[in-house]
């Protein structure tokens, strides 16, 4: 069932209250994949922040949403409501008179070492364009690399069966991390238990809120996709089909 107010039956969950939070997916939720996001949907995120606490939830690191959300976003009077959670929630950042490092769960040195180790090990056939990309709180690897077009990307794995394999051989291999089915193309390797559903509980932690009483909007809800693990946090979810749905969602948070 098609949702359109926040007050009436959306899918399996009641929404009888307004949320007192909402948290963002941002590949297909609030941009293009590996785009960046319209200066429409910046904006109604900045009009979002005068109403509620707003975070950022990605397994995107810090870099990319520094450049294509903050320099708007830090000019409003109240972006203290802003929260970033990059890396699949290994980090989190908020405003204190700049931004601020709320914690940030390192791997050591070692533990990358052989996290590469296994994806090399374990990545047979390898495409000559595969990346491993080490942001020392998460190693994610991009089986066709950076710079293959979106049309590829869509059509390299579009049933998960080669990244759901190629999880299987790693988890296999470093049973002490969380390997983490991301993007179109990627796998992302964290700490163990730290996955965006460690985002949505410290940020509910932090901010007193219940997860029930906050809303997390993703394109990848649905069984096996890479926002789907918020589901047990007992968070509110809010499945889009892509960034023009995410602004609708958004007019409905702002209008009830
Ligand atoms: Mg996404």
């Amino acid at each position: 069932m098609r949702c359109l107010n926040f007050s009436i039956r959306c899918g399996n969950l009641f929404l009888m209250t307004a949320p007192k939070a909402a948290l963002f997916d941002l590949d297909d939720t609030l941009a293009e994949s590996f785009q960046p996001p319209s200066t429409s949907m910046v904006e109604k995120l900045g009009v979002l922040l005068t109403k509620m606490p707003v975070a950022i939830v990605s397994a995107a690191g810090y870099g990319r949403i520094e450049r294509d959300f903050l320099p708007i976003l830090e000019k409003s009077p109240f972006v203290k409501n802003l929260y970033i959670l990059p890396n699949s929630s290994a980090q989190a950042y908020s405003w204190h008179d700049g931004w601020n490092e709320e914690y940030s769960l390192a791997l050591t040195h070692e533990e990358r070492h052989r996290i590469r180790e296994a994806i090399e090990k374990s990545a047979e056939n390898a495409d000559p364009r595969a990346l491993i990309l080490d942001r020392e709180v998460q190693i994610a690897y991009a089986a066709i690399g950076m710079e293959a077009s979106l049309e590829e990307k869509k059509s390299w794995d579009p049933d998960q069966s080669k990244r759901k394999a190629l999880k299987v051989r790693l988890d296999a291999m470093l049973p002490e991390f969380e390997v983490l089915i991301g993007g179109m193309t990627t796998i992302d390797i964290t700490r163990k238990g730290i996955s965006k559903a460690y985002g949505v509980r410290w940020l509910s932690e932090k901010l007193h809120i219940s997860p029930g009483d906050m809303v997390y909007v993703g394109d990848a809800l649905y069984e096996g996709g890479n926002d789907a693990v918020v589901i047990p946090t007992g968070v509110r979810t809010r499945p889009v089909s892509g960034p023009d749905e995410t602004e609708k969602v958004i007019d409905e948070l702002l209008a009830v």
